[in-house]
């Protein structure tokens, strides 16, 4: 069983690696919320959803991911300015980690930043153990992904907390410790643009990307 999983953009400039890196260590869920539709959409990489706009992550602990090169080309997103922090690289726009900021720690990674050289995150990682949000999700929801999931829920929770409790927050990958302020540039929509996303985006986009 791998410990150390590779990640890199599409491109190859920016690359990082995540230690300790097992399906046990993680939470891998398909998301079909509209904000992570609409954030691939902004950066133009809808190749990155599956048939029904879900977007496969891997959530892991801030201090396992670390950038080894292209540091240089790492941005951040806010689709509104309370949202989460999408950061994404500037070379080819490829999402390279999701994170509500330093107080509630996780990072969640778009899984095929994981399909790497001969790597596959399936192989790293095992297949999704759920998916959530299904209502945003096009055309019919997957089966498991609308309602509530208590499992997954509570894992999701038992993983974070226990993140906190051993301290796998710093160092953060995208915050300074001291200051709390993020490493990389980072871009905030406004209203405006945020509206212009959602003709894409589920449950019924009026147009496709
Ligand atoms: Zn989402
Ligand atoms: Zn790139």
């Amino acid at each position: 069983m791998a410990t150390e999983a590779k990640l890199s953009c599409r491109c190859g400039e920016v690359e990082g690696v995540v230690t300790n890196a097992s399906p046990q260590s993680v939470n891998r869920v398909v998301c079909y919320c509209d904000d992570c539709q609409a954030f691939l959409h902004q950066l133009g990489r809808a190749d990155l959803l599956n048939a029904h706009g879900g977007t496969d992550v891997v959530q892991v602990a801030p201090a396992s991911l670390t950038f080894t090169r292209g540091q240089d080309r790492i941005a951040g997103l806010r689709l509104t300015p309370k949202g989460l922090f999408r950061w994404h690289t500037t070379c080819c726009h490829t999402p390279v980690g999701n994170t509500l900021g330093p107080a509630l720690p996780f990072v969640g990674i778009v899984a095929q930043t994981f399909d790497t050289g001969a790597q596959r995150a399936e192989g790293v990682f095992g297949a999704p153990v759920g998916a959530i949000l299904g209502k945003y999700a096009i055309g019919t929801a997957p089966p498991g992904s609308t309602g509530i999931s208590l499992d997954l829920l509570f894992r999701v929770i038992t993983k974070v907390l226990g993140w906190r409790l051993r301290g796998r927050t710093w160092p953060h990958p995208f915050f300074h410790q001291k200051t709390r302020k993020p490493i990389y540039p980072l871009t905030v929509l406004s209203n405006e643009q945020r509206e212009a996303l959602r003709p894409c985006c589920g449950p019924q986009p009026a147009a496709r990307a």
